[in-house]
């Protein structure tokens, strides 16, 4: 695994208009599905991997076998394979920590191409979790829960995502996801977060 200072290209807002060619470092996941380092869990439908650079204590993510690009591809056909990804997600989240809090959803705008849903611990406790853009993904309107991303799948046939709406997420001052204060440096909202008691049954 890279050092969690190191710099690498891959998460959110590379060269815009790059070229996705085999090797581009967007297509990444395509071959972590098959790197035993990564993999986790398998079967006909999907193939579930640890996130190469997690941004919380459990952070997996499930890739469906069939070629999705991405959230505009999916359609009415794809709500069992969605609600069994899901499914999956809650199991993988049990056994990692039936404790703790998770999320199930998808990036907006996701960075890394075929379509991936993250289980995510609330923890948020990573030391890959660096940038303001990181946080906002996963704690803003920009991280759509699975079951909202089912809903609208089911109501209306397709999922619509507006990017330049959704880019401005990112931009969002950092705020705690569980008392809404407001930071001005990832270190301070770092350090505050970990007060913050995110198992499912609190004391
Ligand atoms: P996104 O495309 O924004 O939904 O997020 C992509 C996720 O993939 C991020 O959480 C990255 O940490 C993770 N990631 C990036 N490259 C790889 C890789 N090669 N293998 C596994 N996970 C990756
Ligand atoms: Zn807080």
């Amino acid at each position: 695994m890279m050092a969690a200072g190191a710099k690498r290209k891959g998460e959110m807002g590379d060269a815009p208009g790059a070229k996705r060619t085999p090797g581009h470092w967007s297509l990444g996941l395509l071959s972590s599905m098959d790197d035993p380092e990564l993999r986790v869990d398998a079967d006909d439908k999907l193939v579930i991997i640890k996130d190469k650079y997690p941004k919380a204590l459990h952070h997996f993510l499930i890739l469906p076998k069939e070629k999705i690009a991405n959230l505009k591809k999916l359609k009415s056909e794809h709500i069992p394979l969605l609600k069994h990804i899901h499914k999956k997600g809650i199991e993988i989240a049990e056994k990692a920590d039936k404790n703790l809090q998770f999320r199930f959803g998808y990036h907006a705008v996701p960075s890394m191409s075929h379509l991936h849903m993250h289980v995510i611990s609330q923890d948020f406790n990573s030391p890959f979790l660096k940038t303001k853009k990181h946080w906002n993904s996963f704690t803003t309107e920009y991280f759509i829960d699975s079951k909202d991303i089912l809903d609208q799948l089911e109501d209306e046939g397709r999922v619509e995502t507006n990017t330049t709406e959704n880019e401005q997420l990112l931009k969002r001052k950092l705020r705690c996801h569980k008392c809404s204060k407001m930071f001005s440096t990832m270190p301070a909202l770092k350090s505050h977060i970990v007060l913050h008691n995110v198992s499912k049954k609190k004391s």
